[in-house]
């Protein structure tokens, strides 16, 4: 008979539960959406208890979905990384909303503490760079901004914690407070060289030691889901998060292994093994996973606009009515005719870091039309994923010969073996595009011992396709040339 692993993936906009069968086959898969709150220019809040509550609400149907008389063996949880909440111990409610990973609020104390010259001191620890993005300035804002909060910290009756915290505090009704090594690593309060909470950050941002969790391996027996919530204790084996998850669901369990999520924006996340690569091109580093005892770190680097650009075709320009007809409009030309778009709707990522660029078309003329223009934003994903290959094999030294690929936008099949064609690399796809939830759930599995080695998990991965590049080399170098043109000129325009 079939065991079951029951992943629980807490996103950004939504909350999915799914159950696998001891061969890593997808059983169901249950989401739902919950609210995002904008209150001030720059601010993204989440309601942690309405988190809670698609928590509770997709897990029942998750486990609704098992045969009569079976139940998960063990649950696994991956998140939304930095999203940071501070909760009272006695009733488990936030005293201020979620702070989210896109919120910029703390962008000011960020520029305050690298001008005061403590960014390579932060980044020497974390791995990480002085941004509002990771959770450190988050904590501190909440402390500073929530009435009597500093002191009741102090006196140890709240508790902080990522998402990842905040849903193991509630399924075990206050029993466990903590985290894994992979949130923590995102915390900016770590260092990932000691593989400990580092008590100089927690000085200068601040932070009472009292609100921390306890940090441990993604693979840990982190407690068991209290039974009078679902009628049955679960054991929580797992947790990692979300890219982090990922990586492990891609397989990528060695070092030069390297995937790209392609989703609203595209994130990269390469596997380096028990390095810590200090990046010369401000990308991150972070712990990849902990996994029965063994450490492995990644590099991260991200660019901000992937399928937003597809999205501004779409509702913007709306020369597309759905997503995929890209893929039909680039294959009905054989080139985009020297058009080329820098998406920098929300300025340039990793490598380019300009954040006061803004999108550009080049290359126009009276024959253009909406096929070429719609071939040039599929084409800047390729570039602008070339763009941050290069720079992550410059700064770790290795080559790669495989990219793996997931989120919404591999389903266009002409993206992928433009990916190919560009870097010239094989391109895979894996067969469960849910790498997020396939990797935690593998993960809960040998949290449980139902996987005894880490190694055993390559024989769960399968790929739907690998695509192998057609493009000459001579064509590529050509078009990434015209793109660092385009890009060139984009920043040229946005410095005037
Ligand atoms: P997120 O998790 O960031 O919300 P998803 O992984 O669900 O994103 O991917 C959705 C994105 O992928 C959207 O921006 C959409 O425009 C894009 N997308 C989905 N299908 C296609 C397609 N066939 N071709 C091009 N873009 C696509």
């Amino acid at each position: 008979m079939s065991r079951y692993l029951l992943a629980l993936d807490q996103g950004t906009t939504s909350t999915r539960a799914m159950i696998f069968d001891d061969q890593g086959q997808v059983i169901s898969s249950h989401q739902t959406e919950f609210t995002q709150y904008f209150p001030n220019d720059g601010w993204v809040e989440h309601d942690g208890m309405e988190i809670i509550h698609t928590v509770m609400d997709v897990v029942a149907q998750a486990l609704n979905s098992l045969p009569v008389g079976t139940a998960p063996v063990a649950m696994g949880i991956t998140n939304q990384r930095e999203t940071t909440l501070i909760w009272d111990r006695e009733t488990g409610e936030p005293i201020y909303p979620a702070i989210v990973w896109q919120d910029r609020r703390t962008a000011d104390l960020c520029d305050k503490m690298k001008q005061e010259g403590l960014e390579n001191k932060v980044s020497e620890k974390t791995g990480l760079l002085l941004d509002p993005y990771f959770s450190a300035t988050k904590v501190k804002w909440i402390l500073d901004n929530v009435t009597g909060a500093r002191a009741r910290a102090e006196k140890g009756e709240l508790a902080f914690g990522t998402v990842d915290s905040f849903i193991v505090w509630h399924l075990t009704k206050g029993k466990i407070h903590a985290t894994d090594v992979t949130n923590a690593s995102r915390t900016m309060l770590y260092n990932i060289r000691d593989m400990a909470w580092d008590k100089e950050l927690l000085q200068m941002f601040d932070v009472p030691r009292a609100i921390l969790p306890s940090v441990h391996a993604c693979d840990h027996h982190f407690g068991d889901v209290d039974a009078s919530l679902f009628g049955q204790t679960i054991p929580i084996t797992a947790i990692a998060g979300d890219q982090q998850a990922a990586l492990i669901g891609q397989n990528c369990m060695q070092a030069g292994q390297i995937k790209c999520t392609y989703g609203t924006g595209g994130f990269i996340m390469m596997n380096t093994g028990d390095k810590i690569i200090q990046s010369q091109n401000r990308l991150l580093s972070t712990v990849a996973y902990q996994i029965q005892g063994e450490v492995a770190y990644a590099l991260e680097g991200s660019f901000f606009c992937a399928g937003s650009a597809v999205q501004w075709l779409r509702d913007g320009l709306k020369i597309i009515d759905t997503a995929s007809e890209t893929e039909e409009l680039a294959r009905s030309i054989n080139s985009s005719d020297g058009v080329y778009m820098v998406p920098a709707f929300t300025g340039l990522g990793a490598p380019h870091w300009n954040p006061a660029a803004r999108g550009t078309l080049f290359g126009l003329s009276r024959a253009t039309g909406k096929a070429e223009i719609a071939r040039a934003t599929l084409e800047s994903i390729g570039f602008q994923t070339a763009d941050l290959l290069e720079t992550m094999q410059q700064d770790t030294d290795m080559s790669f010969d495989a990219l793996k690929v997931d989120g919404g936008m591999v389903n266009n099949g002409w993206l992928l073996q433009f990916l190919a064609d560009i870097m010239q690399i094989e391109v895979i796809r894996p067969k469960v595009t849910e790498t997020t939830a396939f990797g935690v759930a593998l993960l809960a599995g040998i949290g449980i011992g139902l996987f005894n080695k880490v190694n055993k998990l390559s024989t769960f991965y399968r790929y739907h396709n690998r695509i192998t590049p057609k493009m000459v080399i001579d064509e590529t170098i050509l078009q990434k040339n015209n793109w660092r043109n385009a890009v060139k000129s984009t920043c040229y325009y946005a410095a005037k």
